[in-house]
C-alpha cells in the first residue's frame, strides 16, 4: 500500500487575517498584553487566552472583538490574555510553524516545579507573568487551532466538570475527554482546573485548522457563548446556541510517532470516524497502526510529526 502523507502546508483558500496586537501592549493591570475587565459586581472570574501557541492566531479574533468594542462583563471579572506574544511577533507566513514557540512549548510547562523552579526560557518567563491571573480564574477558555483540517473540538479533561462546562458553552460540536500530554502539563490541566473536586474548570478549544477563517469564527462564538452562559454578557450579544447536539468522545489511546518514518495512509480530517476495528490508518516504520475498535474517531491527526510526539489519538463515543 502506498503511504500518502497529507500536506501540512494545506491551508484554506482564504486565510484568517493576522491581528495587529501592538495596540494591546500596555494592558491595564501592570502586565503587558493582559486586560482585566472588572464589572464591579460579584461573579465568576473568567480568563480567555489566545496565542498560547504563536502560530495559532484564531483566538486573537475573539480578544480583538471584545477589546475593540469595549465589552464589559455584566458580572464578575473577565481577563483577556495574549499568551506567547513574543512567539507570535516572529510570525512569518512563509514558515508559520516556526512561530509556535521561541524556546519551548508554552502549553507543556504548567506545573508547580517548573513554574517555581530555577529554569529559564522565554515561555517560562511569560507563564510566570500571567500565572497569577490564570490561578485566580474560576473558568479558563484557552483558544487554539490545529494542523489538520476538519471539525473543531473542545478538550475538556477527564473530570465531569470539564464536560459540564463544554455543555454550557454548546460549541464546538465535539467534546473530547483526554488526559493531556506525557511530555508536560497544559494550562488547561494546571492546578485546580484538573483537580476533580476543585470548582475551577477549563476548556482548551481547538477552533479549526490554523489560519482557516472558520477557526476565528469558532473562537469568537465559543467565547461569546461562554460569557452568555455565565450571564456575563447579554444573550442578544452572543450567537444563538447550537442546533446540533454535541458529541462526547473519550480518548482511549494516544499514538506517538515512534520512528522518523510515520505516515498516515490517507489525509484524514480531524474527527474522522472509522467504522471497522482493525482498519489500517498509518504506518510507523515497519509497524502498521490499526484502529482498535469499531466506530473509532481519529482525534487531531497530525500529518507531520516528530518521533515521540503524538500523531493521533483514538476516541470512542461516550454516552
Ligand atoms: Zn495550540
Amino acid at each position: 500500500m502506498t503511504a500518502i502523507v497529507a500536506d501540512s502546508t494545506e491551508t484554506a483558500s482564504q486565510q484568517l487575517p493576522l491581528v495587529d496586537i501592538a495596540p494591546y501592549r500596555r494592558g491595564n493591570c501592570g502586565v503587558e498584553y493582559v486586560h482585566r475587565l472588572d464589572s464591579g459586581r460579584p461573579g465568576p472570574s473568567v480568563v480567555v487566552s489566545a496565542i498560547t501557541h504563536g502560530n495559532e492566531p484564531c483566538g486573537l479574533i475573539a480578544l480583538d472583538y471584545l477589546l475593540r468594542r469595549h465589552v464589559r462583563p455584566l458580572l464578575g471579572v473577565l481577563t483577556l490574555i495574549f499568551c506567547n506574544v513574543r512567539a507570535y511577533q516572529t510570525y512569518d507566513p512563509s514558515r508559520p510553524l516556526a512561530a509556535r514557540f521561541l524556546d519551548e512549548d508554552m502549553n507543556r510547562l504548567w506545573e508547580e516545579p517548573r513554574l517555581s523552579g530555577a529554569g529559564s526560557s522565554a515561555e517560562l518567563k511569560r507563564a510566570r507573568e500571567i500565572r497569577p491571573f490564570v490561578e485566580a480564574a474560576d473558568i479558563l477558555l484557552d483558544l487554539h487551532s490545529m494542523q489538520s483540517p476538519g471539525a473543531a473540538l473542545a478538550l475538556a479533561g477527564t473530570a465531569p466538570k470539564g464536560r459540564r462546562l463544554a455543555e454550557s458553552v454548546g460549541y464546538p460540536e465535539f467534546v473530547i475527554a483526554d488526559r493531556g500530554h506525557e511530555n508536560g502539563t497544559r494550562m488547561r490541566d494546571f492546578g485546580a482546573f484538573d483537580a476533580p473536586r476543585a470548582r475551577a474548570a477549563a476548556l482548551l478549544v481547538e477552533c479549526g485548522q490554523h489560519l482557516d477563517p472558520a477557526s476565528g469564527e469558532m473562537a469568537l462564538t465559543a467565547t461569546l457563548r461562554l460569557l452568555a452562559a455565565l450571564d456575563m454578557l447579554e444573550e442578544a450579544a452572543a450567537p444563538p446556541p447550537p442546533v446540533r447536539p454535541q458529541v462526547f468522545v473519550n480518548v482511549t489511546e494516544a499514538i506517538a510517532a515512534g520512528s522518523g518514518d510515520f505516515a498516515f495512509l490517507e489525509s484524514y480530517r480531524n474527527m474522522t470516524c472509522i467504522a471497522r476495528a482493525g482498519t489500517p490508518i498509518a504506518r510507523d516504520g515497519r509497524r502498521e497502526i490499526v484502529t482498535p475498535y469499531d466506530d473509532c474517531y481519529l482525534v487531531m491527526p497530525s500529518p507531520r510529526i516528530r518521533p515521540g510526539l503524538t500523531a493521533v489519538r483514538f476516541g470512542k463515543r461516550a454516552a
